[in-house]
């Protein structure tokens, strides 16, 4: 098997390692025992919460400067298995890390999770939207994001059942940097921060089951 594994891009690996540690832990051990190179992408991927869900494993991961680790692990915890405490943990050791996925991911729950905290998501998004450099980060992490939801089980009811709107004054949308390069391949730029939010949640809305 390991022939065949070391010409998959080790990225595309830990996406999937991620996937079978959202289903199974039997399967995510066999996964680790089939070969060695599988077994790196495991601890690298750091999918071990169903092995080692405590403090000892995060500080692990903070020692070594395992960010991403972390990143994933809040992932899975939020949308697959709908452990919001869990998920701010991991989330927030990784963007302690300077994660930027991470700052991502928890923009998003922040949102979902409404009121304040929703208008402290599309603060903390919107910022980060204004740079164009974080603008192509927010891309990437988005795409990552919609990656592991199309490979995970989606469990958390809040995602399932609702779609937040950040924006309830019914902005026309107009482009906000249009002059700014035509590089910039991100065109969804509005003039107000929620509606920018908006157009964001959108792309993830339309990877979820229909409610
Ligand atoms: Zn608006």
């Amino acid at each position: 098997m390991s022939n065949y594994i070391q010409f998959i891009p080790k990225e595309l690996l830990r996406d999937i390692v991620t996937r079978v540690a959202a289903f199974s832990l039997t399967d995510y051990i066999n996964v680790k025992l089939s070969c060695k190179m599988l077994k790196e992408v495991a601890e690298n991927s750091c999918v071990e919460v169903h092995i080692d869900e405590t403090d000892d494993f995060i500080n692990r991961c903070l020692e070594n400067g395992n960010s991403d680790a972390l990143y994933r692990l809040g992932m899975v915890q939020y949308f697959g298995h709908d452990n919001l405490d869990m998920a701010l943990k991991y989330l927030n050791k990784s963007g302690s890390l300077d994660h930027v996925g991470a700052y991502y991911v928890i923009c998003i729950i922040l949102i979902y999770s409404g009121d304040n905290f929703m208008k402290e998501g599309v603060n903390f998004l919107s910022t980060m939207k204004l740079s164009r450099e974080y603008r192509k980060r927010v891309k990437f992490y988005r795409e990552h994001l919609i990656r592991i939801l199309g490979l995970i089980s989606i469990n958390n009811s809040t995602v399932l059942r609702r779609r937040p709107i950040c924006c309830t004054k019914n902005h026309k949308l107009v482009t906000r940097y249009a002059l700014v390069g035509v590089e910039d391949d991100e065109e969804d730029y509005v003039f107000c921060d929620a509606c920018t939010c908006d157009i964001e949640m959108a792309y993830i809305f339309a990877v979820l089951p229909p409610l």
